[in-house]
């Protein structure tokens, strides 16, 4: 063999191997890497956000019950997260917090639990007929063909997306219980609303960062820790701290120990949540 057909050879070899490699680790990217991670552009916008149904009391004036739903009037588009337990007691609060349901042109739906969907037959009777439900598509067909029969249009959420200019939802995330939280993203930051964090309130923080690329401002709904130890609720204060987030509102779920400590931990940075409270960010007004 003369030198110029074995320097032929080697090189032929060197291709091979690369090729190979490429090939391989083409092959092996998990489905994850192979999403597109392009974060997600939203617009920024002023937010009011109104809890209308918790089972923590802040105004006096309204009932309390377990179960969550949160009014986000965007400065264009209303939004209504989760519906409560009971669609009596949400549309007396509403009533007594001046809240036109007809106003409401977004639903979205954390997750199937009883105390987060019970009200929607009631606020789908008062709405406009043309409001969209944005819900986990794991919902039995039987609940999706109840929104429609309500005059509502269904769309089942896998990935994450928009449901208008200012807000997405994070997809849906968990194993066991599926569930999807809202982003909106104002000129102060992301604002994330949870329903019950059935997938854990640190991984929808994270999720919804490296979804948008945003800072939180502010993370709000249950965290689901009345179960968890303080040692545990400590360690997630440390991780929430650790993703810079700036303020907190627990409520719903999140159980009186976790709501103790994030208040200790977060000081004027927590802010009391319950039935009532209206917090209004990146708004000129
Ligand atoms: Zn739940
Ligand atoms: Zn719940």
């Amino acid at each position: 063999m003369n030198s110029r057909s074995l320097f032929a050879l080697i090189l032929s070899l060197i291709t091979l191997i690369a090729l190979t490699a490429y090939v391989s680790r083409f092959l092996h990217r998990t489905p994850e890497e192979l999403i597109d991670k392009t974060p997600l552009e939203l617009d920024e916008c002023g937010v009011t956000l109104t809890i209308l149904y918790d089972n923590n009391p802040y105004d006096q004036r309204l009932g309390t019950a377990w179960g969550f739903s949160c009014l986000i009037a965007l400065d264009t588009t209303t939004i209504l997260f989760d519906t409560g337990g009971d669609g009596r007691l949400l549309t007396e609060n509403m009533a007594k917090l001046g809240v036109d349901a007809s106003d409401i042109q977004i639903i979205v739906l954390s997750h199937i639990h009883g105390d987060h969907t019970g009200g929607l037959d009631a606020v789908l009777e008062a709405t406009s007929n043309n409001v969209t439900v944005y819900l986990p598509a794991s919902f039995p067909s039987s609940f999706k063909r109840n929104v429609e029969g309500g005059g509502g249009r269904v769309v089942e959420v896998q990935q994450a997306i928009k449901v208008c200019d200012c807000a997405a939802t994070t997809g849906v995330l968990g194993v066991g219980i599926e569930e999807q939280s809202l982003m909106v993203k104002t000129r102060e930051g992301l604002v994330i609303v949870t329903g019950c964090a059935h997938p854990g309130v640190v991984n929808i923080v994270r999720e919804a960062k490296e979804l948008t690329g945003d800072e939180v401002q502010l993370v709000l709904g249950g965290f689901h820790l009345t179960s968890k130890s303080e040692k545990e609720i400590t360690q997630i204060i440390s991780e929430m701290k650790g993703l810079e987030v700036r303020k907190v509102a627990p409520c719903h779920c999140s159980g009186s120990t976790a709501r103790r400590l994030f208040k200790e931990s977060f000081g004027a940075d927590y802010v009391e949540a319950g039935v009532g409270m209206i917090l209004r960010i990146g708004s000129e007004m």
